[in-house]
């Protein structure tokens, strides 16, 4: 099937933190695919700025081929790398300024997006020294990264910082896991079919479960996790926004604000969990050594240097209290260190109320919707079916399989690819909003407050495994399992 893109008009996209590791592994190598699909039309720029390294652009040219080879993509590099250009500037300094203005001016009024991939530390002398220097008005637009904040107060500094130069319309705040396939099929799925809607609820729904697994420990990022821990990193974010898309009522409109506004009444519906209930309803962990990916592999505090009472791992049970998700569990679980890389949605269907079959016909397993992020994107439905051939009514619990690379035939594209597409097409729907972001923290911050009260460690599990075993008694207590091995 041939990928369709409309086309775009040439537009300048700056980075601040170029030389930084999210631009190496993940912005220029998206940029270099939206070049070969022709999504960069000739007389765009992409101008990567940090502070003075003494290199020129013909030399960050060089270090960004090395880093984009070392990703085996070099199809297209040589029509790229001329698209790029250095400009070293220290954005807490007022000198320098000037001239990246000019640089930046040079060209005409055009799309403009400024991508801040530095700290958000500076995040404010950026956008200070964009709009001083009129350069956040007409079509520019900024692009903010993960972690918005630590907690709600945080994210509001950041939010409001980055608003007085900016409006809420020209704020794009990344979530990268909107722009993966899958999630985006999701609203396909319930919303372009009959079938799903109608029992879309609690009356056919027996529960939800999201995981996000890595097989990595955190490695070098272990000073920055450290301040942070899985439910900050993981669940505030990219686990709320995925329960929000299964979760949210049908929107009026496929626009942007209207499924945004969707997903805020979700995270307001959000059941607290606080002092009085955190110790039932979440469990944290910490990886000790064992095994990942067939090496062995340190334990937390040796990959750190130090001890430590930071969660690399947290299962919750949530709820969504509202009239069509009363009292059905959404269990959520994120970890690092876990025997495979995984991330996907299960939607469980209630049994069916009576079976008609004899027990030799084998136990009538529910119906599953499983919604796969990564490795492979793709949706699983499980169904009852009986066995071909003689031998009676045998039934067997079989998966009808759709994997996107097989049925559509595709090249894969990126999160990022897409969401940066969409900022210079001034598509936000992919994108949280200031109040979703804040509405999360405002749930999350009840859980670290509860956790901070208890002065309970995170419980320790062996690298390699699905976390500490609380993690497992947390569903099982509830009479159900978490999807592992169940594909
Ligand atoms: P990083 O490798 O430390 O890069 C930071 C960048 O900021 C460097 O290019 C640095 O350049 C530049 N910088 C720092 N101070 C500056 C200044 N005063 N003036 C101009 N430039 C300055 O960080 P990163 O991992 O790329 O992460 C960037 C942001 O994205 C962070 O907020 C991070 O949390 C977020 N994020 C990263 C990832 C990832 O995969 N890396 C994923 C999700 C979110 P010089 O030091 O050379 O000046």
């Amino acid at each position: 099937m041939t990928p369709q893109f409309a086309p775009v008009e040439p537009f300048d996209l700056v980075i601040f933190g170029g030389t930084g590791d999210l631009a190496m592994r993940k912005l220029l190598p998206a940029l270099l695919h939206r070049f070969n699909d022709g999504q960069m039309p000739p007389g765009s720029r992409v101008i990567a700025v940090a502070r003075d390294h003494g290199f020129s652009s013909v030399q960050y040219r060089e270090r960004v081929q090395q880093a984009l080879s070392g990703t085996g993509d070099r199809a297209g590099l040589e029509g790229f790398l001329p698209l790029l250009d250095f400009h070293a500037l220290d954005v807490t300094s007022a000198e320098g300024w000037q001239s990246f203005a000019q640089e930046v001016q040079r060209v005409g009024e055009r799309v403009r997006v400024f991508y801040l991939a530095t700290s958000p530390d500076i995040f404010v002398p950026i956008c200070e020294g964009l709009h001083s220097h009129g350069l956040a008005a007409g079509q520019s637009r900024v692009v903010i990264e993960k972690p918005i904040g630590r907690d709600l107060a945080s994210a509001a500094r950041i939010n409001d910082a980055v608003g007085r130069f900016f409006s809420e319309q020209q704020t794009y705040r990344i979530d990268h896991y909107l722009g993966k396939e899958t999630v985006q099929n999701l609203t396909a799925l319930r919303f372009g079919n009959a079938l799903f809607e109608p029992l879309w609820n609690a009356a056919h729904i027996d529960h939800v479960q999201i995981t996000v697994a890595e097989t990595v420990g955190v490695e070098s990022r272990g000073p920055y996790y450290d301040k942070s821990g899985a439910l900050r990193d993981m669940v505030q974010n990219h686990l709320l926004q995925l329960l929000c898309l299964v979760a949210m009522e049908p929107p009026a409109a496929f626009s942007a604000d209207a499924i945004r506004d969707e997903k805020l009444k979700v995270l307001r519906a959000l059941k607290p969990i606080d002092a009085s209930n955190a110790a039932q309803l979440t469990v944290r962990g910490q990886y000790r050594a064992g095994a990942a990916n067939g090496q062995s592999a340190p334990g937390y505090a040796e990959e750190l240097g130090h001890t430590s009472d930071t969660e690399t791992f947290v299962a919750i049970k949530a709820e969504v209290a509202n009239w069509r998700w009363a009292d059905v569990p959404f269990y959520l679980r994120t970890g690092k260190r876990m025997p495979e890389r995984l991330s996907e949605i299960v939607v469980t269907f209630r049994s069916v109320p009576h079976s008609i079959f004899e027990p030799s016909a084998g136990p009538l397993q529910s119906n599953k919707l499983v919604l796969r992020l990564q490795p492979d994107e793709g949706v699983k439905f499980w169904l009852m079916n009986k066995v071909p051939g003689p031998g009676g009514m045998r039934l067997r619990h079989v998966a009808m399989d759709m994997s996107f690379a097989e049925t559509f035939n595709v090249r894969h594209v990126d999160a990022y690819e897409r969401l940066l597409g969409d900022v210079v097409r001034g598509n936000p729907m992919l994108f949280m909003r200031r109040d979703e972001v804040e509405a999360g923290w405002r749930w999350a911050d009840q859980i670290l407050a509860a956790w901070a009260d208890s002065h309970e460690s995170p419980k320790p599990y062996t690298a390699g495994s699905w976390g500490p075993s609380a993690a497992v008694a947390l569903i099982e207590r509830d009479g159900r399992t978490w999807n592992d091995d169940a594909g």
